[in-house]
């Protein structure tokens, strides 16, 4: 299998200051590609161990991928250093690069300076992708297999993500033209409810009696849940998608309705999915979650056909003069409780004169009130056929517990929507 390294070039890396989040990026295309990559590196500003590290990286890989240190006041040092590293005896114009330079600071009204030029002149022992969407190009060094004992190519970006995520199309194009790459064809089931190591748990004779040319990998994400993908390399593409999908089947009877998408997908778009088309409508009354159910909604091209609106309804007054929670209830049960949440899904389904509601309040922390742990969420559904409610409890800062609780508010409704579906 064709293998693969990913090299950040930039003492901002070593240091902490940004996040390398370009080698995320390169090394999903490449797996999607069906590359492996073997390692990932983060190299300082400094020439010799650039060269040192990159000409290590090629002897042990294919194919390097480098990003950074390419931008208009420090690119000497890299550029000097994949020069020396691939014998190269001078620089020239890489003209294409220099016309998009000239576009690309016109459009912004700047004048076009000699330093702006350098970016365009490149070692001559380079082929050029031109980046359309910044001034440094893609320089694509190949190497023969006198040099490294295999036949290596390395791909230097630049540094700025959406330029160097800009690039990868035709990067990967170029890859997939020089190396004999089997298909590699995947498809995902989205899980929702269930932790990747409870889940894992309980698929495990699945998991363990897959064919063993498929590939599983678990992808959690606190938004969407956990994303189950099968791959397969080489064969043929409407076979390999059969014999997934009837793997995939196996797991119905096993997770049930946690399973709510056969395709790459989100909680928010599975409940357009149950809605649109249908006639009915939905409200929510949102506390901890501040509006985010209402955003991941609306997310969703085309929630108008079924999304009312929400009221964020933080201030208990809010709850009880706008929502109609009894100033009773939230004596007696406190305002992170099963009834007020329920009143809440209730008050907004009345004011909205929607199908299905979904309410939230809860205790996003840090901060605690001394009766509920921190962390803590209610959910409330309301709907033709009756109101319920379900609570959960996270142990993660702020941000993350808003997310987990819209997640789970999402789920729950989800899951109430399809349990009316069903009779
Ligand atoms: P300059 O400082 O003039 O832009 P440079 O050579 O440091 O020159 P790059 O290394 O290409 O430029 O990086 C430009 C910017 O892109 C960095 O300041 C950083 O914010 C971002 N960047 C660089 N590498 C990465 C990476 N691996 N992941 C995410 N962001 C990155
Ligand atoms: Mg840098």
């Amino acid at each position: 299998m064709t293998q693969a390294s990913i090299c950040t070039i930039g003492d901002e890396i070593l240091i902490g200051q940004i996040l390398d989040t370009n080698s995320s990026a390169i090394s999903r295309a490449l797996e999607e590609t069906g590359v492996k990559v073997t390692r990932m590196l983060s190299i300082g500003d400094d020439s010799k161990s650039i060269i040192d590290n990159l000409n290590n990286e090629l002897s042990l890989n294919e194919i390097v991928i480098s990003t950074g240190g390419l931008g208009p006041t420090k690119d000497d040092i890299t550029k000097d250093a994949l020069a020396r590293l691939s014998g190269s005896k001078g620089y020239v114009v890489n003209e294409p690069q220099l016309q998009i330079v000239h576009e690309i600071l016109r459009a912004r009204g700047l004048d076009v300076l000699d330093i702006n030029k350098a970016q365009a002149l490149v070692p001559d022992t380079c082929e050029v992708i031109p980046n359309r969407k910044g001034t440094a190009p893609v320089m694509v060094f190949r190497f023969p297999e006198s040099r490294f004992g295999h036949p290596a190519t390395l791909y230097a970006l630049p540094g700025v993500p959406f330029e160097a995520i800009g690039a990868l199309p035709d990067v990967i194009k170029d890859i997939k033209e020089h190396n004999p790459l089997s298909d590699i064809f995947h498809k995902c089931l989205m899980v929702a409810g269930m932790a990747e190591s409870a889940l894992s748990k309980k698929i495990e004779s699945w998991e363990d009696n897959l064919p063993a040319d498929m590939h599983l990998a678990y992808l959690p994400n606190q938004l969407t849940g956990v994303r189950l993908r099968l791959s397969i390399y080489g064969g043929n593409k409407d076979e390999e998608e059969r014999r997934i999908d009837e793997e995939f089947a196996k797991l119905k009877p096993i997770l049930g309705d946690m399973i709510y998408s056969y395709k790459d997908d989100t909680l928010q778009s599975a409940i357009g999915d149950l809605l649109r088309g249908t006639g009915m409508t939905l409200s929510a009354a949102e506390s901890c979650t501040g509006g985010m159910i209402a955003s991941m909604i609306t997310s969703v091209p085309g929630a108008s056909d079924y999304f009312l609106g929400s009221v964020t309804s933080y201030a208990v007054d809010v709850k009880q003069n706008v929502l109609g929670v009894s100033p009773e209830t939230v004596e007696t049960c406190g305002v992170i409780s099963s009834e007020v949440v329920t009143a809440m899904a209730e008050g907004v389904r009345k004011l909205t004169g929607s199908t299905y509601s979904v309410s939230t309040t809860g205790l996003a922390g840090p901060g605690g009130d001394g009766l509920n742990a921190v962390g803590t969420v209610w959910i409330g559904l309301a709907g033709p056929n009756g109101t319920d409610s379900v609570m959960r409890v996270y142990k993660n800062d702020r941000k993350t517990n808003i997310e987990r609780f819209t997640s789970a508010a999402l789920d729950a409704l989800r899951l109430f929507i399809i349990k009316d579906l069903k009779h």
